[in-house]
């Protein structure tokens, strides 16, 4: 499915992919204990516009502090880290980057404080769901309350109920899972953030529930108060009005914007890509390509030989 790149940065330098090893004893394999990232480059005639690299770094520590993990490496170290990947691979396509912080080898005592490895994978990459609109349904998998796990991190043991809410909705046909939150509101999809249109309004739940804190959901809401004059709210949403809604559609690094058509047998709107939608995702491709000078200081240009 993947054409893997030549290259991996492991542990501050740059290897072959087929050397970017770990042990079979590493924490962060056993217990979960990771952090990571996703982020996108597009490429553009001789250039792959990375966006919003920083944010995403901001975030990793972010995540690492809440794991009690120090990342030995700094923010412009990783970036440079990137920077130079992406150039020795000399990737001519749309990439996905991920950068990955874990517990190493040590203990396997729970409280291990093991030295952290990190890595920075860039593959190329194209669309994660179809750009055309996905079916939806809701997952039997719930979020758990934040005082179980911490939601705000992006931590690799994280994603063993996406990955089941994921299996799920495959399974029953369908492209992607929404999950409901602790408290049986809608919380996000399996990788990405939910936002409804009602009467010309996006509504998206907010932080504070059980969400990641999703970047392209920001750059969204941005866009949409800021270019389009929309008003956003982020409030709880109920499972009811995902099905009577007039559009929806999920953010996501790779899902970018993806429409919703269908949740759980509901026809969404039209069955169609709504008209907001159908802006914001325009929107949102002038942006990650640069060509809106407000936008630009989010994206970082490498020029590729
Ligand atoms: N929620 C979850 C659970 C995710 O995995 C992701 C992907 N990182 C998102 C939301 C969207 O976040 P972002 O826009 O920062 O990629």
């Amino acid at each position: 499915q993947y054409t893997w790149p030549k290259y991996v940065w492991m542990n501050g330098s740059i290897v072959r992919w087929e050397e970017a090893k770990v042990h079979v004893f590493v924490h962060g394999l056993h217990y979960g204990t990771g952090v990571f990232e996703g982020i996108r480059g597009y490429y553009d005639g001789g250039y792959m516009r990375i966006f919003r690299l920083d944010d995403h770094f901001k975030r990793l520590f972010r995540s690492a502090k809440i794991l009690h993990m120090d990342i030995p490496y700094t923010l412009e170290d990783l970036v440079k880290a990137t920077i130079d990947l992406v150039k020795i691979n000399q990737f001519k396509n749309d990439i996905y980057i991920r950068p990955i912080a874990f517990r190493g080898l040590g203990s396997f005592g729970l409280r291990a404080k093991n030295p952290v490895d990190v890595a920075i994978i860039a593959l190329e990459f194209g669309k994660y769901l179809k750009p055309d609109g996905i079916k939806c349904t809701i997952s039997s998998w719930r979020k758990p309350s934040p005082d179980s796990v911490p939601i705000y991190a992006k931590l690799t043991g994280m994603y063993v109920l996406y990955h089941l809410a994921s299996i799920e909705a495959a399974l029953h046909g369908y492209d992607e899972a929404i999950l409901l939150d602790s408290e049986g509101y809608v919380a996000e999809g399996s990788g990405e953030n939910i936002f409804i249109v009602k009467n010309e309004t996006l509504i998206t739940p907010p932080v504070y529930d059980d969400i990641l804190e999703g970047i392209t959901r920001n750059t969204v809401i941005t866009l949409a108060k800021e270019e389009l004059g929309l008003q956003v709210v982020e409030r709880r949403i109920r499972r009811e009005e995902l099905y009577t809604c007039d559009e929806a559609f999920f953010t996501g690094t790779a899902a970018e914007v993806t429409p919703i058509i269908e949740i759980d047998g509901r026809v969404i709107g039209d069955g169609r890509i709504g008209r907001i939608t159908r802006k914001i995702i325009d929107l949102y491709r002038q942006v990650v390509l640069g060509r809106i000078k407000k936008y630009e200081n989010w994206i970082t240009s490498i020029a590729i030989e």
